[in-house]
């Protein structure tokens, strides 16, 4: 027991409550709690024998059973948790809710303590009811001779059936051949959302519609139902997997720790066959294939960004810099910036320049096939020059790099994002800091960094090693931390939605007392300079949005 006055705490102890039950699913991935007999009551002074015996037939049955409950009522929950689309499981979940209730009739106790009989308990309750059900069925026949009064529930039907015959998974194991299948792992986590709801707290897309359907747990019942064929893909459906920005806050939130963008990147692979691609991520994608990046500009201007001091390396290279579209199209400074640290820090580096292609992860995003074609464009180049490690600016070629190449194309390249990168030149004391200007700074986790990929402290010690600079922190930060807006090709797809997200996380930043808003990752850089101007704009507010590189070679010595 644990007692506390302090809100904060109380909060966290709660918490823990209320995570409880969707927690189970992280014990098998694909299997959650299905209630069967998972609530019996004992007398108080048999709760210590009672839980020995269900530790016993947990050892019976090698079997996994959580247990927990409500001591001071004498109210146990041991609870199965199955994977309901393999029948063996089923069968083994029923013997072991006939020992349950022979125990709780051994113990005198009764079958259910708060949840009810309902469906689940209608075959087991005559253990306990005996004859008196046969009186209480007269009686519910007498009343309702067309059961049209909860049918099924309590027992008291001619014919009880098992909560199987009504459960939502029956489909799964008779009739496997209509299940249109994401590919195991997507399944998997579909099956272990509970429902809760809890993913809602953080979506920013939610916070702003206010639809359902636009939440996580919205999309994963969605995905579930086109699983079963219950829903056809369709433009309506489009809409709603498309207005997510893959940021994973859902994730962040819920205790069964659904990877929700998986399933939304999933689900829109299934809308692109099916022929619902949002017109403008076609366009994005037709530039993709003709151009090398999704904005269907010429190759040639790559460069343009370039210092004129940056001479290409042919030959094996330590370090390639991987530009990313972004920062070689949309924005002047991050690859100089980036060129003039790595130059004054004597490394030994190339960048592909003109010849450099998209990494792919906007195609990855929107769920269509032209990301391999781009990720094998890349490879070609990668083999020739040969690089011990890639360095990139972007947490969006960043992830592809590291987990999508090595997943979708078996091919592993170490690659380092420029924070840790920027970190190692400083611990070795290539990169000398002068005297700066104090400045407020607010780091601005970007979701393919932070929660994907869990680097949230880097980037803070490296602002903590820059003169002048105060590190403030947003309200949601690290796990919690606000999207920008710009993720998951929502930028192109609802700018205004987009826009919008972005203007409220540059709220927060004010809120905190920032003057400036520094990211990793040009794609938020971009997003969030919008919302710094028309906090300009409505607010007078003044807020400066850099890169963190961009903060390096400004404090360079
Ligand atoms: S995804 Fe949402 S609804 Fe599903 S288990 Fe997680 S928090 Fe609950
Ligand atoms: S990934 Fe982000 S936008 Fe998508 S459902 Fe989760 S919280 Fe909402």
């Amino acid at each position: 027991e644990q007692w506390d006055d302090d809100p904060n705490k109380r909060l966290k102890m709660w918490a823990g409550r209320q995570g409880l039950v969707p927690s189970l699913s992280k014990v098998r991935r694909g299997a959650k709690l299905v209630p069967l007999v998972e609530d019996f009551g004992v007398p108080i002074s048999k709760i210590p024998e009672t839980i020995r015996k269900l530790q016993k037939l947990r050892e019976k049955h090698n079997f996994p059973i959580p247990i927990f409950g409500h001591i001071g009522d004498g109210n146990l929950h041991a609870v199965l948790i199955i994977d309901g689309r393999k029948k063996e499981e089923w069968e083994v979940a029923r013997k072991i809710a006939q020992d349950f209730i022979d125990l709780t009739m051994e113990l005198k106790g009764t079958l259910t303590a708060e949840h009810g009989i309902g469906l689940a308990k209608a075959p087991y309750i005559h253990h306990e009811l005996g004859v008196g059900q046969e009186v209480m069925r007269a009686i519910k026949k007498a009343l309702d001779p067309k059961n049209i009064l909860n049918p099924g529930k309590l027992g008291l039907d001619d014919q009880v059936k098992d909560i199987y015959d009504f459960f939502t998974y029956k489909e799964f194991i008779e009739h496997p051949e209509k299940i249109i299948s994401f590919g195991q792992e997507v399944d998997n986590e579909i099956f272990a959302c509970i429902n809760c709801g809890f993913c809602r707290a953080g979506c920013t897309v939610y916070a702003r519609t206010g639809l359902e359907s636009e939440n996580a747990r919205g999309r994963v019942i969605q995905a579930y139902y086109l699983m079963k064929g219950k829903l056809k893909p369709s433009r309506e459906m489009a809409e709603k997997f498309y207005l997510c920005t893959t940021c994973l806050n859902c994730k962040a939130t819920c205790p069964a720790g659904v990877m929700v963008s998986e399933i939304v990147e999933a689900g829109r692979r299934k809308l692109v066959e099916a022929g619902f691609l949002p017109d403008i991520h076609k366009t994005l994608m037709e530039n993709l294939k003709a151009t090398g990046n999704p904005f269907g500009e010429p190759k040639e201007k790559r460069t343009d960004v370039f210092p004129s001091s940056f001479r290409p390396r042919s030959g094996p290279v330590d370090t390639l810099l991987f530009v990313g579209c972004v920062a070689s199209y949309q924005d002047i400074n991050i690859v100089p910036n980036t060129m003039a640290i790595l130059d004054k820090a004597g490394v030994s580096y190339t960048a592909l320049g003109k010849e450099e292609n998209c990494c792919g992860y906007i195609s990855y995003l929107v769920g269509t096939e032209e990301f391999k074609e781009a990720g094998k464009k890349n490879i070609e180049l990668f083999s020739k020059i040969k690089p011990k490690q890639i360095v990139t600016t972007c947490a969006g070629c960043y992830k592809t790099f590291k987990e999508l190449y090595p997943k979708y194309l078996s091919y592993h390249l170490p690659v380092v994002h420029a924070i840790e990168y920027l970190n190692q030149l400083i611990q070795n004391g290539k990169i000398k800091f002068k005297d700066a200007n104090s400045m407020k700074v607010a780091y601005h986790d970007p979701c393919d960094l932070g929660r994907h990929l869990n680097i949230f402290e880097p980037p803070r010690e490296l602002l903590q090693k820059i003169p002048g600079v105060t590190l403030v922190e947003f309200k949601n930060n690290r796990l919690l931390a606000k999207c920008c807006g710009g993720g998951g090709g929502l930028k192109a797809f609802h700018t205004d939605l987009s826009a919008e997200i972005a203007y409220q996380r540059g709220l927060e930043a004010l809120e905190v007392g920032a003057e400036v808003i520094v990211s990793a990752c040009p794609a938020c850089k971009a997003n969030l300079q919008v919302a710094a101007a028309r906090i300009r704009k409505e607010k007078k507010g003044r807020l400066k949005v850099m890169d963190i590189t961009e903060l390096v070679a400004e404090a360079l010595a």
